[in-house]
């Protein structure tokens, strides 16, 4: 059944404003079009019971960590109402638009009933769905996916009432990751499954393998480079455990699959407005779909991506908020900033470690056909002689040739948003390294250093374009080819000799005496703990004659992580 809404008199200081979502991206819409535009009405409709609400502080509710779920609840229907003039419709489902008659139909999931509304301008912001996998007994009760607060109520109470004894976590991506640490803060016995071999498939390898050493000394099970076959369930339709493509079973009373999100494009495609390459909703810089009175933000719709110049989706919650708030503004107002190309900056906390990255990784430089390089350091957070200094390790990826970065990755328990901001800043505004290796950053000795580690990964990469050494080999390099000098104490060797390289042993005190054991005409790597030795040794060696001098970037340390 279809009945018609009352509509407002189509005057351009008044547009009426409809808004599908009513979370991240379109609370952002909304509010934002109100304050540019007192005049109009603007009405959201959101399909389930909440709107505006923390999706990124679900885990934490699961966890305790957040105990209070109102908490959760950062704007409800009656603030919008009282303070902001907008109508929210929540279970309202929109099941399609009719863009010539500019009409969307609407669902009152709890009437049963349909209506048409009237749209002026139309901001879509219908997020994405969690990915379920074909698989048997992917519908069995104790398996859940985490997108909002009705999903977080189920789980959390099914862990409240059952106290589950085998928890299999599917997915270590970042929403992965952090139930993963909630569970096992709850005392869960918990697995974690990844197809990939690593946890944070996004991020480079050797960047991440030391997350799963904490896992497994938290005890979690960790299963990588392995897949869900299918999930075993019983009479009651529970399932009872996961079995995994090499066959392994795991016993499991509690299952989360957190294997990434599809872009909710139906509607959008329904009513024939175009996608992009990546199958997100395409849009222009002010969010305007291929109907320009039609808006698209958020996990469905693809941004402009700086680190390649094409486009992409970016489901995060920052690029979600930001172009809401454009896209609010142009549909109440007709005009706006353009949305800023975003970098896919992000960051995750899996107990005592932070995994941040920004822009590409070498692996997706790799695949796409960038011209791209690393270096990575390992330097305090803060000075080492004050009390508290925590190792980060900062890998900084630019292009090759013209020295601009193009991403960052930084692995540490502490510091870790700081570079990866400044970095992402950086790159927004299409940094070089060069321009990095002089940006005046704060500092005294609880912060940082005067060389801040943001400076120390800009240093190498600027020595490494000034051919201070000939290349950067990264840290899974094949080194066969190789005169390997490792420069480290002997104490240091026979503890963690180098992964995969026939070293000549000479400490880099003892290098400038020991030359005439070295051939010069072979390409030559100088390898330490971390880098900073064996750039001494580098330079020496090549201020010495030797023809072709390498730096193993992050040295021994990060490549005993790379073959992990
Ligand atoms: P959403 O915020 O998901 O809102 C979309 C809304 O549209 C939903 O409420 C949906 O019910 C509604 N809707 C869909 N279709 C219709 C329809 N036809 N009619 C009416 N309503 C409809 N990002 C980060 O940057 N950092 C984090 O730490 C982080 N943590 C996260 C943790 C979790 C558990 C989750 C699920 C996400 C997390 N994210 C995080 C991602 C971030 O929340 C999303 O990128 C962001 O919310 C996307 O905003 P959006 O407006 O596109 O979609």
């Amino acid at each position: 059944m279809s009945t018609a809404s009352t509509s407002s008199p189509r005057n351009p200081r008044s547009p009426r404003i409809l808004i599908v979502g009513g979370v991240a991206g379109g609370a952002s819409a909304a509010t934002r079009a109100r304050r540019m535009n007192e005049h109009a009405e603007i009405v959201i409709f959101e399909k389930d019971r909440h709107i505006s609400f923390a999706n990124c502080g679900l885990p934490y509710h699961v966890g305790g960590e957040i105990p209070d779920r109102e908490k959760l609840l950062v704007a409800k229907p009656a603030t919008f109402e009282n303070r902001y003039n907008i109508r929210v419709h929540t279970r309202h489902e929109v099941t399609a638009i009719d863009r010539g008659a500019k009409t969307l139909t609407v669902l009152d999931r709890d009437a049963g009933v349909s209506r048409d509304e009237r749209y002026d301008k139309l901001i879509l912001a219908p997020g994405a769905s969690p990915l379920v996998p074909p698989i048997a007994g992917k519908d069995a009760s104790n398996v859940y996916t985490m997108r909002n607060v009705e999903d977080t109520d189920r789980i959390k109470a099914h862990i409240d009432q059952h106290t589950p004894q085998h928890a299999v976590v599917i997915g270590a991506g970042f929403i992965g990751l952090e139930v993963v640490e909630q569970l096992i803060h709850r005392g869960v016995p918990t697995t974690l499954v990844e197809l990939a071999d690593q946890v944070l498939p996004l991020m480079d390898r050797e960047m991440v393998t030391p997350i799963h050493e904490v896992l497994r000394n938290k005890g979690v099970a960790l299963h990588l480079a392995d897949g869900v076959k299918a999930i075993h369930t019983n009479d009651a339709n529970q399932a009872t455990a996961v079995e995994l493509n090499s066959g392994t079973t795991i016993p499991a009373d509690f299952v989360l699959l957190g294997i990434g999100v599809r872009p909710n494009t139906q509607l959008a495609e329904a009513a024939g407005l175009e996608l992009g390459e990546t199958r997100g909703v395409k849009v222009n810089a002010f969010s305007q779909t291929s109907d320009p009175d039609i808006y698209c933000v958020g996990d469905a719709c693809e941004y402009p991506y700086a680190p390649t110049g094409k486009a992409m989706r970016v489901p995060l919650a920052g690029p979600a908020n930001r172009a809401g708030r454009l896209a609010g503004e142009h549909a109440a107002t007709g005009r706006s900033a353009p949305m800023q190309p975003v970098m896919g900056a992000a960051i995750v906390r899996v107990f005592n470690l932070a995994a941040g990255v920004t822009g590409l990784s070498m692996k997706a430089a790799k695949r796409a056909g960038v011209n791209a390089t690393a270096v990575t350091i390992i330097a305090n957070h803060h000075v080492g002689y004050y009390p508290g200094a925590k190792p980060i390790t900062l890998k900084l990826i630019y292009n090759r040739d013209t020295g601009k970065i193009l991403g960052a990755q930084a692995l540490g328990e502490e510091g870790v948003d700081k570079r990866i901001d400044v970095i992402s800043t950086a790159m927004h505004f299409a940094g070089d390294v060069r321009q990095l290796a002089g940006v005046d950053l704060t500092y005294a000795p609880p912060f940082g250093a005067a060389k801040d580690p943001v400076h120390m990964a800009a240093f190498v990469a600027c020595n490494h374009l000034d051919g201070l050494f000939d290349d950067a080999l990264q840290p899974d390099a094949d080194l066969s080819d190789f005169q390997v000098v490792d420069v480290r104490t002997q104490k240091e060797v026979d503890a963690k000799p180098i992964p995969a390289a026939d070293a000549i042993h000479i400490e880099i005190e003892k290098l400038r005496d020991n030359l005439d054991k070295l051939d010069k005409s072979r390409p030559t790597v100088a390898i330490c703990a971390s880098g900073l030795r064996s750039y001494i040794g580098t330079r020496i060696l090549k201020q010495h004659g030797f023809e072709k001098v390498y730096e193993l970037t992050g040295g021994q340390t990060v490549r005993q992580r790379a073959f992990e």
